[in-house]
């Protein structure tokens, strides 16, 4: 008899367009970057700082701006279904750092530096380099108003590459000045494109009066001629702003950064004022920039702060684990030590505990599980552990087991005696297990 109701398939789900599953043996690239990371903050004297990737639309709006292609098309945004609160995922993580900061008062006696790691959400076309869920590692310095925070931050980038191994990554720079000195730089911008109307698309054409900078953004091919062709901030900033510039280039320079000026880079986000800065690679198309910041100093007075000037950077993970696998780099190898195999059912507690013991000495373990029927014969247990990966096989035989001995074979070296070791003591011989990398 067949029963038609459990043989009715069930449709198969799948992930969310643009957004990935990180699975291993990629995900140990993950780990190693973040590890790195980590390292790199602390020599900084960065610390942690996590914050909830849900939070009210509105800091996005007025921290981002209003007219940003963030907040115009790319938020997931959404009603809380009990309350009515309008929520964002968030798109990136420098406007909940600042809050944060804000309503925790961390600046109340000085400055604070800090980094995040985590997903962000933009509702962009899925591409290379291009997801709807992405990674960002972001470093924040809040309430310092010196330009050799702007240096540190970029000095710090740099470090990171180099503990990578990325190669082949340029850096731009750029000032965008100080609201009083944009407001000239808008008027003499606004007057160029109008020269220019015939050129605009009609996203241009919209924004031009609302915000005639991030027409300077457009990645429009068409339009790029006029963008070369517009006034350019630089020409616009007086002497402190000029000299903040100065600071910071001069600390890169003594530090043999290399940079170039690019004075049509301007950010995404409303946010910024002075330094802003791309670390730039060739190698992955359109989606070349790897890296981006700058300073923001007007943002904790936009999320209802006391006036508290920072800078910071924000990168995209994918992109540069994409960078490094281009290079070959080669993939994390499997950590295993040892790997299990184990013939009867009634050996597993004293099996395990011996494991444990393994473990506890910092051993990396895996034993072979059985199967409803029991355990596998020994030559399909032995090509498990060949494909673990591990450098060791732990033999629980019957014979060893009822003598209290485990036998250790090398996987990797045939050369390497086979030899027997206790069980119940293996705090004895776990270090001969352990590879000396
Ligand atoms: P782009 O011009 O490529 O859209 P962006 O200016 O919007 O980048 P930022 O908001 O400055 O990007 O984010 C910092 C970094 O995060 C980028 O340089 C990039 O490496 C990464 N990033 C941004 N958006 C995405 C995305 N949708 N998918 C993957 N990485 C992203
Ligand atoms: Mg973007």
């Amino acid at each position: 008899m067949v029963d038609t109701t459990a043989q009715r398939r069930i449709e198969k789900l799948s992930g969310v367009k643009g957004m990935n599953d990180i699975l291993p043996p990629d995900s140990a690239r993950w780990e190693a970057l973040e590890h790195q990371v980590r390292s790199l903050m602390r020599r900084f004297g960065y610390e942690n700082i996590r914050t909830p990737i849900v939070e009210p639309t509105a800091l996005f709006v007025r921290g981002l701006g209003e007219v940003t292609d963030i907040v115009e098309k790319e938020m997931y945004s959404f009603e809380d279904r009990l309350n009515g609160e309008a929520l964002t995922l968030r798109p990136e993580n420098t406007a909940g750092v600042v809050r944060a900061v804000v309503e925790h008062s961390l600046l109340y006696n000085g400055g604070k530096r800090l980094y995040y790691m985590g997903p962000m959400f933009r509702h962009e076309r899925p591409q290379r380099g291009r997801y709807r869920q992405f990674h960002q590692i972001g470093a924040e310095a809040l309430g310092f108003s010196g330009g050799e925070l702007d240096a540190e931050l970029i000095l710090m980038a740099c470090d990171l590459w180099k503990d990578i191994g990325l190669e082949d990554v340029a850096l731009q720079i750029n000032s965008l000045g100080q609201p009083a000195e944009r407001t000239l730089h808008r008027a003499a911008l606004i007057a160029h494109f109008e020269r220019n109307l015939d050129v605009l698309d009609d996203e241009a054409k919209r924004r031009l009066h609302l915000n005639p900078l991030r027409l300077l953004d457009s990645k429009n091919p068409a339009m790029q001629e006029v963008i070369e062709a517009a006034p350019r901030l630089l020409d616009f900033l007086g002497e402190a702003s000029r000299s903040h510039l100065g600071v910071v280039t001069s600390i890169l320079d003594a530090n043999g950064v290399a940079y170039t000026m690019n004075p049509r880079l301007v950010r995404g986000m409303d946010y910024y004022n002075l330094t802003v800065f791309e670390f730039v690679t060739t190698k992955l198309g359109a989606q070349g920039t790897i890296c981006a910041g700058g300073r923001y100093d007007y943002l904790t007075e936009q999320v209802g702060g006391k006036p508290a000037p920072a800078v910071g950077w924000a990168m995209g993970v994918e992109r540069v684990l994409e960078l490094l696998k281009e290079k070959g780099d080669a993939t994390a190898v499997s950590t295993t030590d040892a790997y299990a195999v184990i013939t009867e059912a009634a050996f597993l507690p004293s099996v395990m505990a011996c494991l444990q013991g393994l473990r506890a000495q910092g051993v990396s373990v895996q034993m072979h599980a059985s199967s409803a029927e029991g355990f596998a014969s020994m030559k399909s247990q032995f090509k498990r552990a060949d494909a673990s990966g591990a450098r060791f096989a732990l033999v629980f035989g019957k014979d060893e087991v009822s003598a209290g001995l485990v036998s250790v074979k090398s996987l990797r070296d045939a050369q390497v005696p086979q030899v027997t070791q206790p069980m119940d003591h293996p705090e004895r011989w776990a270090s001969s297990l352990q590879s000396a990398a």
